[in-house]
């Protein structure tokens, strides 16, 4: 799979000027497409609308990586290798990628994306998982959003998982399922829950409806969202897309939180 500087241009330019569109065009004649998965010249695609500042502080996970959570090992420990936490309690989810790690630099361009500042970030972080979740996109069918309580979305204006994951699944050439599972209730906040708290406060958060059945029976999903802290709210997805029938569920976020100080948003 590809990612050229032209479709690149073409996802970040969202709410961009048809100024910067015409700009963004005569640069895609100058410099030649580019392969997000050739190892090569990744940065002018993957820095696209960001600083120079904010490109250089954001750390981006590499692999080699634990094959459950995502989480990059500091040694190669083989292909499939699961981390201990993995070990010890096995996901809903089968498997994780995210592209960087959550610290205050990702968490702020997160947070502008949410915030609908950036909506052109959307674009920028698919093509980021396009790289960090190559394994788990080339393993879909379709590709479903972590929803938003619908209370939320009118408060918000968009919900910024279903952003990210429209651009992935037109590019990978999936179904884009943005209904396939909704929130029934608004969880609170789950800053400062613990792992198993956070379960507990997910339980029957999230339901598929009957209609969706049938375009998830047998098949693997692709869950998309910003943030994996605990993973407690895509394992409840999982639970719910796999007793709707997928065969199994990957998980793929923007960021991931790699140690306990680090603030979920
Ligand atoms: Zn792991």
């Amino acid at each position: 799979m590809s990612w050229g500087l032209e479709e690149a241009s073409e996802m970040v330019a969202g709410g961009a000027s048809r100024a910067g569109q015409l700009l963004r065009s005569a640069v895609d004649i100058v410099l030649p497409p580019l392969a997000l998965d050739s190892g090569r010249n990744l940065a002018p695609v993957q820095s696209r609308g960001l600083t120079a500042e904010v490109w250089t502080q954001l750390r981006f996970i590499e692999a080699p990586v634990c094959d459950g959570c995502g989480a990059p090992w500091e040694f190669d420990a083989g292909e499939a290798a699961r981390c201990p936490a993995c070990l010890a309690r096995k996901r809903a989810f089968d498997r994780a990628r995210a592209a960087v790690t959550y610290d205050e630099h990702s968490r702020d361009l997160i947070l502008k994306l949410k915030r609908a500042d950036r909506t052109d970030l959307a674009g920028l972080f698919a093509l980021w998982l396009g790289r960090a979740a190559r394994d788990l996109i080339e393993d879909a069918d379709v590709v479903v959003p972590v929803p938003l309580h619908p209370v939320r979305l009118l408060g918000r204006r968009f919900n910024q998982a279903a952003e990210i994951a429209r651009p992935l699944a037109r590019r990978a050439g999936l179904a884009f399922l943005p209904g396939a599972i909704i929130r029934r209730r608004d969880t609170p906040s789950q800053a400062g829950r613990s792992g198993s708290g956070r379960r507990r406060n997910m339980a029957a958060a999230f339901a598929a409806p009957k209609r969706m059945w049938p375009r998830l029976e047998g098949r693997r999903v692709l869950l998309i969202d910003d943030v994996l802290t605990t993973g407690a709210t895509a394992e409840a997805c999982a639970r719910v897309l796999k007793a709707a029938g997928a065969s199994c569920v990957h998980v793929a976020t923007v960021a991931r939180v790699q140690d306990r100080e680090a603030r979920p948003i």
